[in-house]
């Protein structure tokens, strides 16, 4: 169970991270972070589409299930996934590119197209699931390894989305720069 002032320190630290790589321009910055202490299902999730509010619990399903041998994911992971569908949500032209189309196989908000999983085209099992969920756990690595590809993630597909992810930073911070 995640407590009040562990949640501070870890938004701390990715929004540090998201200001390093230039995603937290002045549209990130008005997202809410909610932090209700209670149970959810998931981790948390975002808004998309409605309020764009973070919502983060205390206590989920998913959180149970690492004590039974599920996979662990820190509250940072679960942060920087948020923050990946806000800035979807935020910046909702840049989703709709060809190079969005290339790098993810569909459009973002196709909710129909799942993958079966396969490490050396995703970076998790549950990157497979929709092209909004591969983008945000590609943003996920993307800031945890600091915009560096880890070597357990070089396969052309992964690097393309890698990259995709790469040329955003970089256009953020022409825009962010002026
Ligand atoms: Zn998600």
């Amino acid at each position: 169970m995640y407590s009040f002032s562990q949640l501070k320190s870890a938004l701390d630290s990715v929004q540090d991270e998201l200001i390093q790589h230039h995603f937290y321009d002045h549209r990130l910055a008005k997202i809410n972070v909610i932090w209700v202490a209670g149970y959810g299902i998931e981790y948390g999730h975002q808004q998309y589409r409605a309020s764009g509010d973070i919502v983060i619990y205390s206590l989920s399903k998913s959180k149970l299930r690492e004590l039974f041998g599920g996979p662990y994911v820190s509250l940072k992971d679960i942060l920087r996934h948020e923050y990946a569908h806000a800035f979807a949500d935020t910046h909702r032209s840049l989703m709709q590119t060809a190079a969005f189309k290339q790098a993810f196989w569909t459009h973002h908000d196709d909710y129909n197209t799942s993958w079966h999983f396969d490490p050396t085209l995703f970076v998790s099992a549950y990157a497979a699931s929709s092209a909004m969920e591969d983008f945000a756990e590609t943003f996920m690595y993307y800031l945890e390894y600091s915009g560096i590809l880890p070597l357990k993630f070089k396969h052309p597909a992964i690097q393309t989305k890698w990259t995709f992810i790469s040329m955003l930073s970089k256009q953020q911070k022409i825009n962010t720069d002026v």
